[in-house]
């Protein structure tokens, strides 16, 4: 029997959202439902709801979640019925040419759940980063549920879902931080928090804070960074420098998606260092760099989807670290609030108030 719950929708461009009957159809082969526990806010659902990512309204929102398998489809073998999952938005396929390959961290054929979720009157909802989370339960691919120990409390494990685990793999992932490198991060919130912290966790020796908000330089030291730079009072790149023997970084990570922070990486990082590109730019944005320079600093220029993260490989190890003292996630909490409160933390977030608002059912 399909199930009435309630969920956050985005009805329209620019509109609030608001809090709605949707319906969600039983499990079939491949899939199942979740009874979501807690689900972080994240910029993405307000992009959605701006219209920046397409026009598919309307939008079941929320995507940082976790909860407990509540029924599964026809032959599902990989998760069962009461397993406390993390849910991920790259379900790999284990067929196309990268999962051939051996590298299923950039799975090109990722899947989501075959049917839609709807309104009450018939019409199909378009689940963000195919989740849809802000619910009291949803409707996904097997493939998307993680299991982790259920130790960790659903509003700390749900944030490795998105925004937290791309910022821990660019830095342990994508830029390979080893034991005794030097690293910088450019930008604070949530993601570049987390790449600091990834980056503590794999022993880097100096790790460089980088933002104009010195709220947000706070938070940052909270998250491994041994030091900070406020970049609206000095210039960024020389002050990197002066903090590593006059050398730059072995690993420069840009968690802003702008052009020039995306410079200011390239150039704060040592010979033969990384850059990591791991904010999101818009499609308008260009980037001019002397092409002798990209040749003569060596090194690698990357790009991190979504941390370069394996879930099953990636969530329970970290939740792992979490419980064992080791991992900073409890941090990136600011806040508990109900399914009626999103739009009210959307405003938060825009205002750069908090690193996350969580909501929890
Ligand atoms: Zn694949
Ligand atoms: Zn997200």
């Amino acid at each position: 029997m399909p199930q009435t719950v309630k969920g956050v929708i985005a009805m329209a461009k620019g509109e609030p959202v608001t809090v709605t009957d949707i319906v969600i159809p039983d499990p079939i082969a491949g899939e199942a439902v979740v009874a979501i526990k807690a689900c972080g806010v994240c910029h993405t659902d307000l992009h959605y709801r701006e219209g920046g990512i397409n026009d598919e309204f309307p939008f079941l929102l929320g995507h940082e979640a976790a909860g407990v398998v509540e029924s599964v489809g026809e032959g599902v073998t990989d998760v069962a019925v009461g397993d406390y999952v993390i849910l991920n938005w790259r379900a790999v396929c284990g067929q196309c040419r990268s999962c051939a390959k051996g590298k299923p961290q950039y799975c090109f054929a990722t899947h989501n759940a075959t049917q839609k979720m709807t309104l009450t009157d018939g019409t199909e909802l378009s689940p963000a980063l195919g989740i849809g989370a802000f619910c009291e339960k949803t409707l996904v691919a097997a493939g998307q549920c993680t299991k982790v120990d259920e130790a960790a409390p659903p509003e700390v494990a749900g944030l490795l879902g998105c925004g937290v685990m791309a910022g821990i793999g660019a830095a342990i992932n994508t830029g390979e931080v080893g034991r005794g490198d030097t690293v910088a991060v450019f930008g604070c919130g949530g993601v570049g928090n987390a790449a600091l912290e990834g980056a503590r966790i794999a022993g880097a020796r100096t790790i460089i804070a980088v933002d104009i908000d010195d709220q947000k330089l706070e938070w940052a030291k909270d998250f491994g960074a041994t030091h900070t730079v406020n970049s609206s009072e000095v210039d960024a790149v020389e002050a990197i420098r002066e903090l590593t023997d006059g050398n730059g970084v072995d690993v420069a990570i840009e968690a802003v998606g702008l052009p020039q922070t995306y410079e200011q990486a390239f150039y704060a990082r040592d010979l033969a260092g990384t850059v990591v590109l791991v904010g999101v730019p818009n499609p308008e944005m260009k980037v001019e760099l002397p092409f002798i320079e990209i040749f003569g600093r060596g090194g690698a220029l990357k790009s991190s989807w979504y941390g370069d993260c394996l879930p099953s490989r990636d969530f329970p190890m970290l939740i792992d670290l979490f419980l064992q003292g080791r991992l900073n996630l409890g941090g990136f909490v600011s806040e508990t609030i109900d399914l009626d409160a999103v739009e009210e933390a959307f405003h938060k977030m825009h205002k750069g108030e908090v690193l996350r608002s969580v909501v929890t059912l």
